[in-house]
């Protein structure tokens, strides 16, 4: 025996019994080595008493339930709303939020009288109705302001914007050069009357719009109904308002911000504002959450509310770019250098831009829960207190904050809400990492344990790295092996059940390759097991101090705001082990069950809600991602990153039982795991159902350069699921005759889905041919939608040709022109990029306008110029030839295309309008698009998709 061992035996009445571990049993046994042993020596660390900790199950037993209360708290927090209100009034008169009076606005808004989807397509008949509507309640709300406040100290003054423009939206790296006609917003300033007040002003933004094929209640009708709501509650209330609020209900957002882009560049009270909330939703329950808070002073006013919802890590997530920020905020931004706060709606964002984003869908509470924030942060920043506005301490313009230097971050269900400065940060941190370099320096022996130690501290990384490879591991085996791609996809919680245990098991894994087997003896006594079991376990938790503490100053140092999630973890791993050490001081028997509990309060009472926050959003999400995203190893790597975070103490549980306890541990996990796999693959498993559905893109195209038209039928779908199946099945008997689907590249020049650019980018389209239609079928368009010239100048010196055409497009909603050319200049906001380049120009215009005019500049090649001069000879009479090759170097080739304001099913179904219902009345009946739909959507019925079905309508033409 070598003198470690000798000392490795105690002198408590533990028999010395040889144990095997690990990869030692099934070696010959041997001599224990003094390099393993050297790291365990027992009568270093006497073991005092030899009764060690309770066995697996009474622990368990314990801990479970406990553990289980904090997360069960976490979530149940996370999701809980405020009850609804119906009172307009509290008892003691004063004003209060209504979500029932708010919910009227949707309802009215959102479907007809009978209860079906009110669609308000910008362009269509709707959107005019809806700027009526708007306009009349807010002129309601007026009269009750007027009466209750009689001297004039409250003031509401209404403004019905209408105006054209244009501008430049990029989106996924691709330029959509976007015209605007005639769109419209209704803007309403709430101010005491006085000029002081209405010189700075708070805008809070919605949209009325919705975007096919949804009737859009949540999107964005919720932001439209809690803005009314609030213009009443502060309008009735008797604050006196020191800055004004501006609620701008914008009337073309899915168009891609055009309205509040017309707001933020035209309108007179642009100046005036001096920081924006914008109100959106991208899904229909919960609560609303922050995405981006861009100034002290806004996350100032967040903390004046009840449940603000918002952490600085969505801030970052938002500046690093990868998730776009598609909302009219940006155009404030961008146009108006504001600042201020993006928020929506997300949870069950399956809804999101289909047609289930109903009325009845809305979660009851999510509208008092949103008008209860907004109205404090409204109250704050009108107020004297503000350093907005007119407050003493006013800034001219809220100045812009990187996220580093307010550290923020809401909990328990916005219960609580943390706000503190980098200094304070700098200071916190500081403390925190020399308390836990004190504890760590005073509760080891660093010179004799090293080893173990060493390895506790680098194994938080490595059972993080481990969690991921875990998780990823059966990503990769479900979605590539097995082909079943997003099986997770119905429940925002499924990827815990596939997901988690596979990222358990790796942190297991971890802990057993990497440490236990590293430090344990081949072969111990059973007091050498427990001695080794208690430093490794300790070693674990002073490993996730030490390492979470620096990790937390490295990030701080490098100005990232979300090191706050790792200063957490480092402060509920400095509580326990001062608990256990300090207090109970049971260091040399490992850890106390109690210090399992201390050490998991926070990361699960935090970080269950963080994780399903985060599946909340993303899960769906990856519904309409495109094709081409990783979305299952997206979801597995924030399962298993996001997931590791919330167990800190898994590490250290993995050493407390011994070796054989780790393996059988593991050995559950990949039970449980491949039970998981086994689950989510059988064969009648789906990734959707009707509640969650698959996103179908669908057009029925009409292409009006041959006569009579020809027409084709574009499926796309917006995930990466395969579909081919449900294309053949959903259009057998449909195609034309010997026809089978036939699968496309959308790219920047298939003609057939520019009405959808740059979406189009990332789309899997089949294409189908239709059966001709009769020979005597007449196109309504052949007349009426055209490009014409107005005016075509040569320019000899710069060999240029200028331009100015219009697609005249009446009948047709959204249309694009798309041309490849040289382009040197044009009536939009920038010059273009030069050469050979495939541009895109969308036009939206409101009910009515069908006029798209654009003017363009053109670089020619000496020998199109030579062509050029050639044809406009021929033009003006001065030459009596003609030239067929003259005319295809000289021109240039516009393909254009449109939607059929009357093909939209069901969106064209039926109007409120006497003449508009019958218009469509008969184009349900007659419409080749809307004749198909009937019938292909019936193919549809009990299929899991949701399906955007338009007919379009596409040409082209030489100028
Ligand atoms: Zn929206």
């Amino acid at each position: 025996m070598t003198k470690k061992s000798d000392g490795a035996l105690p002198a408590g009445d533990a028999q010395p019994v040889a144990l095997v571990h690990g990869q030692a049993a099934s070696s010959p046994p041997h001599k224990p080595s003094t390099r393993l042993l050297a790291h365990v020596d027992a009568s270093a660390t006497p073991i005092a008493r030899t009764t060690r900790n309770w066995p697996v199950l009474p622990s368990l037993l314990v801990l479970l339930p406990i553990l289980a209360i904090f997360t069960w708290t976490s979530v149940y927090l996370h999701y809980q709303l405020p009850t609804p209100g119906h009172a307009l009034f509290s008892p003691d008169g004063q004003p209060i939020f209504s979500e029932s009076h708010a919910m009227k606005y949707i309802k009215d808004l959102a479907s007809y009288g009978d209860g079906t989807p009110r669609y308000r397509i910008l362009g269509t008949r709707e959107m005019v109705e809806t700027d009526d509507y708007i306009l009349d309640a807010v002129r309601g709300i007026r009269d009750d302001v007027v009466q209750r406040h009689p001297d004039g100290g409250m003031q509401l003054e209404v403004w019905h914007q209408s105006g054209d423009g244009s501008h430049l939206f990029d989106f996924m790296e691709k330029a959509v050069w976007k015209k605007y006609f005639g769109v419209t917003n209704v803007i309403v300033r709430l101010s005491d009357g006085t000029p002081a007040s209405k010189a700075n002003a708070v805008l809070v933004n919605a949209h009325t719009d919705s975007t096919l094929p949804s009737p859009g209640a949540a999107d964005d009708l919720f932001g439209v109904a809690v803005m009314l709501e609030a213009m009443r509650v502060m309008g009735m209330g008797d604050r006196r308002l020191t800055n004004s609020v501006i609620f701008l209900f914008n009337g073309a957002e899915e168009s891609l911000q055009d309205a509040s882009h017309l707001f933020i560049t035209q309108h007179p009270l642009k100046d005036t504002v001096k920081a924006v909330i914008n109100i959106e939703a991208c899904g229909t329950d919960g609560k609303e959450i922050v995405f981006q808070a861009t100034s002290p002073e806004m996350i100032r006013a967040l903390a004046k509310t009840p449940s603000p919802y918002a952490t600085v890590i969505a801030s970052e997530i938002f500046q690093t770019g990868l998730i776009l920020s598609d909302t009219d905020f940006r155009q404030f931004v961008e146009y108006g250098n504001l600042t201020g706060l993006d928020m929506a709606l997300v949870q069950n964002s399956y809804r999101y831009h289909t047609t289930l984003d109903t009325v009845d869908a809305i979660e009851s509470g999510a509208l008092q829960h949103t008008g209860e924030n907004l109205i404090p942060l409204l109250e704050y920043l009108t107020s004297p207190e503000t350093t907005m506005g007119n407050s003493e301490q006013s800034t001219p313009i809220l100045p812009h904050a990187p996220t580093s230097h307010t550290i923020f971050f809401s909990a328990l269900g916005g219960k609580v809400f943390v706000v503190y400065s980098r200094a304070t940060a700098t200071l916190v941190y500081g403390i925190i990492a020399a308390l836990a370099a004190v504890v760590a320096t005073d509760r080891v022996d660093w010179a004799r344990y090293k080893k173990a130690y060493v390895l506790g501290t680098g194994g938080v990384l490595g059972g993080l790295v481990s969690a991921v490879v875990g998780a990823n591991s059966v990503a990769f085996l479900t979605s590539v092996v097995l082909r079943k791609p997003m099986s997770w996809f119905s429940n925002e919680a499924y990827p815990l059940f596939l997901f988690g245990p596979p990222a358990l098991l790796g942190v297991v894994l971890w802990q057993y390759v990497f440490a236990s087997n590293r430090i344990r003896s081949p072969i111990a006594t059973l007091a050498q097991d427990r001695a080794e079991s208690a430093l490794l376990e300790h070693a674990s938790l002073v490993g996730l101090v030490v390492f979470n503490s620096g990790f937390t100053l490295v990030g701080h140092a490098l100005g990232v705001g979300s090191s706050y999630l790792y200063a957490i973890g480092s402060v509920s791993g400095l509580a326990a082990l001062l608990l256990n050490d300090y207090v109970l001081h049971t260091k040399n028997k490992g850890l106390h069950l109690a210090t399992y509990v201390v050490g998991q309060s926070l990361p699960l009472l935090i970080g269950i809600e963080g994780i399903i926050g985060f599946l909340d959003l993303f899960v769906p999400l990856t519904g309409r991602l495109g094709a081409e995203a990783p979305v299952d190893f997206i979801i597995a790597t924030l399962v298993g990153a996001v997931g590791y975070l919330t167990v800190p103490m898994l590490s250290p549980l993995c050493h407390r039982w011994g070796a054989s306890f780790t393996a059988r541990l593991a050995v559950f996990l990949l039970l449980v795991s491949a039970f998981g796999v086994g689950w989510f693959t059988r064969p009648s498993w789906s990734p959707y159902d009707a509640a969650h559905p698959k996103r179908l893109l669908v057009l029925h195209m009409e292409n009006t350069t041959t006569t009579p038209s020809t027409f084709n039928l574009h499926v796309a779908s917006v995930d990466g699921t395969p579909f081919s199946d449900l294309v053949e099945t959903a259009t057998a008997g449909l195609r034309a005759a010997g026809s089978v689907p036939e699968p496309t590249i959308a790219d920047d020049l298939s003609v057939d889905w520019d009405i959808v650019y740059p979406v189009s980018q990332f789309l899997t389209t089949y294409r189908i041919n239709l059966p001709p239609v009769s020979p005597d079928y007449v196109a309504p368009w052949t007349d009426s939608l055209k490009v014409s010239v107005q005016r075509s100048v040569l320019n000899s010196i710069k060999q240029t040709r200028r331009i100015e055409l219009t697609l005249e497009h009446p009948g047709i909603i959204w249309p694009v022109m798309s041309f490849t050319a040289d382009v040197v200049a044009w009536d939009l906001p920038k010059v273009p990029e030069r050469g050979d380049v495939r541009h895109h120009v969308k036009s939206v215009a409101s009910y009515g306008v069908t006029r798209f005019p654009l003017a363009l500049t053109v670089q020619l090649t000496p020998e199109q110029f030579a062509a050029a001069q050639r044809e406009d000879q021929r033009a003006k009479g001065q030459r009596a030839d003609s030239s067929a090759e003259d005319r295809a170097l000289a021109s240039l080739r516009i393909d254009y295309s449109g939607l059929d304001i009357h093909g939209m099913y069901p969106a064209s179904f039926q109007s409120d309008d006497a003449v508009e219902d019958a218009r469509r009345q008969l184009a349900r009946g007659t419409k080749p698009g809307m004749r198909f739909f009937e019938e292909f959507s019936q193919r549809l019925v009990d299929e899991p998709v949701d399906a955007m079905l338009l007919s379009a309508v596409a040409g082209v033409a030489y100028v």
